[in-house]
This record gives C-alpha cells, structure tokens and sequence, in this order.
C-alpha cells in the first residue's frame, strides 16, 4: 500500500556531503554543474559546506560536521520534509568514526524515497534529468502495517 504525502517543489532542496577522500571529487562536480546547483536550496554537513561555499562561492547552509552530527541532522531534515535530494559521495575504502550514521542516513533517504546519488555518474544522470526542473510526487510506502506492535503494556 502507498500513500503520497509529499511534492518535491521545482526548486530542489539538495543535500551534499563527501568524506574526505571523495571531497575534491564532489568539489569538481559541483564545480562543474554550479550553474544548476544555483537555482536550488542547498545543505551541507560543516566541511563539505565550507569547502562548497569557499571554492564555489555557493550559497549553502552548513550543519555540524558528519563526525559531530551532521549526517543525523541531515537525516533528520529528511524525515521533516525539508531535505528532498541527496548527494552523498561516501568513501567506499576507508571506515568511519560515524559510520552508523552514514548508515542511517542512507537509509532514511530510502524510507522517505528521496533521490540519493552517492558517486558522480549517478549524480550526473539526476542533476541532467527532466525532473530537476519539475514538481515530482514521490511514491511513499505506507510503512503502518510493518511496524505494527503487539500491545506491550500489561493489562
Ligand atoms: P564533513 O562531514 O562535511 O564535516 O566532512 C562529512 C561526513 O563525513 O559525513
């Protein structure tokens, strides 16, 4: 069952974050589609955010870093309504003090059914696609009856 709850607007509310090792890629992406990245709203985990806004001259609101909790605020955003598009270029080789909360991001991004690109061919396809300059709905998946609990308390 689905219920359809939520309009991702014409002017996207983007999210971008890079570990690290993937930051000067991410860096060279935005570089290069600075020009569509401007017609949206963007966030970044503190870093990522200062490098973006340093280098490209973008405008960017900065969370904390990704160690200190900036993953969990953004994937706290996601479930407000206020995050609706993910670029999270995170570091195939290299573990993470805060890896559960880059596992929790991910996947809050798939329970709210956010588009989420996490190297630069995907984010070459959704950055070049038709529907960055539409309204799109997406389909949420009623998740009522999955996380339906017997009656805990005692009677
Ligand atoms: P940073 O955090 O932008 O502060 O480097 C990114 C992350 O590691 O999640």
């Amino acid at each position: 069952m689905t219920q359809k709850i939520r309009i991702i607007g014409r002017k996207k509310k983007i999210a971008l974050i890079a570990h690290d090792n993937r930051k000067q890629d991410l860096l060279e992406w935005a570089r290069f589609n600075k020009g569509s990245l401007s017609h949206h709203k963007l966030y970044a985990t503190g870093m990522t955010g200062k490098i973006l806004a340093n280098e490209l001259g973008l405008q960017i609101t900065i969370f904390q870093s990704g160690p200190l909790g900036g993953d969990q605020q953004m994937g706290a955003k996601i479930t407000e309504g206020m995050i609706d598009f993910l670029v999270f270029f995170w570091d195939p080789l290299e573990a993470q003090p805060h890896d559960p909360d880059v596992k929790a991001l991910l996947r809050i991004a798939v329970v709210w059914n956010i588009p989420v690109a996490c190297n630069r061919s995907t984010a070459d396809f959704m950055i070049s696609s038709p529907l960055m300059n539409e309204e799109y709905e997406p389909i949420l998946i009623d998740y009522k009856t999955r996380i339906k609990r017997p009656n805990i308390l005692e009677k």
